[in-house]
């Protein structure tokens, strides 16, 4: 579990897991789906890409 919270951690040291995570909260905060998944996708697409794993979120 700790090593998840690292890499939670980590998630928000980075700009651009910032930038899509409060994406992903905004979108679903205002019940936009599609934004949702949109940003979800980017997310997962960019945690793949430039730090080489999925992002251990709870989706
Ligand atoms: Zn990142």
């Amino acid at each position: 579990m700790s090593d998840m919270k690292a890499q939670l951690k980590a998630a928000r040291e980075c700009p651009e897991c910032s930038a899509l995570l409060a994406m992903v909260d905004k979108a679903a905060r205002e019940y936009d789906r599609s934004a949702e998944t949109d940003a979800r996708v980017k997310l997962r697409r960019h945690a793949r890409a430039e730090h080489g794993r999925e992002l251990p979120l709870p989706w």
